[in-house]
């Protein structure tokens, strides 16, 4: 492991940043901007922000947000690669992502290091994550050469047939919570289609996507294949805007994501929008409560609670009620919060302070309408003096939820469960499925036959029998209602991000009606 302050200092990389950062002033910005095969450094100085280490609270660069000068000359080197990237045969495109797939292998602790230095999260899930990024490259450059169209027969020897063409540049908008892997998902089956992406990270978390930029570069990649551009609103609305940009893909919140098909819609431009969710999570008094009460937990607490498909709503059948809280109560105060740089911490620091705040007033908000706190829900100060301005908190089960509380109505973002308790199926799925969200619903029981009637009825996009929270990249991902529109990972993501052209070959002679 390396020590922290090397990290720090790779964190805003290569950058006379790490002078400052060592002098205690960091009034440098760090260039994490990536285009025509180098790192860049914005030029705009209007709101420039901090940029911070969530378990130390550290500042750990500025970041300056891209213009519509930087922003133009972004799309622009991708509108340039576009060309030879979108010619090469599938074959010659799997090997650039194979090769990127092998770099981010031999990187990976280091990504991972960057992440948790950057986002929060704890090691172990860090590295999990970038393995789920590099798997996805993989399993797009396998499907890069399986692209193909139809033949169809017509009367008279003619025929039509269908080919399978990229869109462009694409943009990708990424939110905070898995800075690396949202990169990755994004741009793998854009470029196995033969497109070319700009992509904007979360200004929360910029230090990862410029990783996987320079990644794709050192894989042998057209320059300008795969380029970054930090900023917020503005720089993402710019890109959203921008006339040469073909579709956007974007995760993130239910507000942004309508604003964004708002500002697409001027262009009729495709967009692929991974939102919020607030989903349901039964379990059933027939299930295996070890493995119930394991997967409550996942379905809460990864990544501090940040995790769009949270399973936050957990139904519990009343028979086995008690046994179930007193069992999640009893293994949510063990996980061990702390440096999350330490193979033995289970939970590090949520994202910012202002995160922190909120999550814990949907805590105070929970109490004030009723309902109780079994444990946590409250700031952790870890013992270590250098983590101690950290946004660290405990982990928090709410008993005594009604179905119209704000803590099982609202996305909270953070490590809070909310249980309730039910009775019937009937009943159950009728609340499961009031939400306006839709994103992701899991379900345990031994019954096979109610495991797969429940998951028919259960109004959602990702769905899990017996686990919760497991994406592979070979299956979709994805909502229903306002949790978005689109997939990610899986087959389906070839046709977000590519169109069909339709050719008609006449063999007669043409037939006029004039
Ligand atoms: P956010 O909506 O605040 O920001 C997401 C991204 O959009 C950021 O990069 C931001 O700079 C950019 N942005 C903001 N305004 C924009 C605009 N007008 N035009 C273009 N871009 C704009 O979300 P967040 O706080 O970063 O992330 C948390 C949210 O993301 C949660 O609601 C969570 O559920 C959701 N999320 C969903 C998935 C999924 O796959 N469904 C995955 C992760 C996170």
């Amino acid at each position: 492991m390396l020590q922290r302050v090397a990290l720090l200092q790779r964190a805003v990389l290569h950058s006379p940043a790490i002078r400052s950062l060592s002098s205690g002033s960091v009034d440098i910005t760090a260039p994490l901007n990536f285009w025509g095969g180098k790192r860049r450094e914005s030029k705009e100085r209007n709101n420039v922000e901090n940029v911070y280490e969530p378990s130390t609270g550290r500042v750990l660069c500025k970041l300056a947000p891209c213009g519509a000068a930087e922003v133009d000359q972004a799309v622009e080197v991708a509108k340039s690669a576009f060309g030879p990237w979108s010619k090469m045969s599938g074959m010659e495109r799997a090997r650039v992502m194979i090769e990127a797939a092998h770099i981010i292998e031999k990187r990976r602790e280091e990504i991972a290091e960057m992440e948790v230095v950057n986002n929060g999260k704890s090691i172990t899930e860090a590295r999990l994550d970038v393995d789920s990024a590099r798997l996805c490259i993989e399993y797009y450059a396998g499907l890069s050469s399986t692209l193909a169209g139809q033949h169809v027969q017509l009367p008279g020897g003619s025929f039509a047939y269908t080919r399978r063409e990229p869109l462009g540049v694409c943009v990708g908008i990424g939110a905070w919570n898995y800075p690396f892997q949202i990169a990755a998902w994004k741009s793998a089956p854009a470029l196995a289609c033969g497109n070319t992406m700009v992509f904007k990270p979360s200004p929360v978390t910029p230090v990862t996507a410029v990783m996987l930029a320079e990644i794709y570069d050192e894989a042998g990649s057209p320059q300008g294949l795969f380029n970054v551009v930090q900023g917020g609103q503005q720089t993402g609305s710019l890109l959203c805007h921008h006339p040469d940009v073909a579709k956007v893909s974007f995760t993130g919140s239910v507000p942004t994501g309508q604003k964004i098909m708002k500002t697409a819609s001027k262009g009729v431009k495709p967009v692929t929008l991974e939102l919020g969710g607030k989903s349901p999570l039964l379990i059933f008094e027939d299930s295996d409560l070890e493995n119930a009460v394991r997967g409550a937990l996942m379905a809460n607490f990864l990544s501090q609670g940040q995790v769009c498909s949270n399973g936050t709503r957990v139904f519990v059948q009343k028979d086995i009620l008690h046994k179930f809280v007193n069992e999640v109560v009893k293994r949510t105060q063990a996980i061990e919060i702390g440096d999350p740089l330490l193979e033995s911490t289970k939970m590090g620091a949520l994202v910012n302070r202002t995160h922190l705040e909120k999550v814990l007033a949907f805590v105070d908000q929970a109490k004030k309408e009723g309902a109780t706190v079994l444990c946590g829900g409250e700031p952790f100060i870890p013992s270590d003096p250098k983590l101690r301005h950290g946004y660290y908190m405990t982990p928090c089960v709410l008993v005594n939820c009604r179905d119209d509380m704000t803590c099982v109505r609202e996305e909270i973002f953070g490590p809070v469960m909310s249980v309730l308790s039910f009775e019937t199926e009937e009943e159950v799925l009728e609340r499961a499925n009031d939400t306006t969200m839709g994103l992701a619903a899991g379900v345990f029981t031994r019954d096979v036959q109610r495991a797969h009637r429940v998951i028919e009825h259960l109004k959602a996009g990702s769905c899990f029998i017996n686990n919760y929270n497991i994406t592979p990249v070979e299956v979709p991902f994805g909502g229903f209602k306002m949790s978005g529109i689109g997939r990610e990972n899986g087959q389906v993501t070839i046709e977000h991000y590519s169109q069909l052209k339709t050719v008609y070959v006449e063999m007669g002679d043409v037939d006029s009606l004039f």
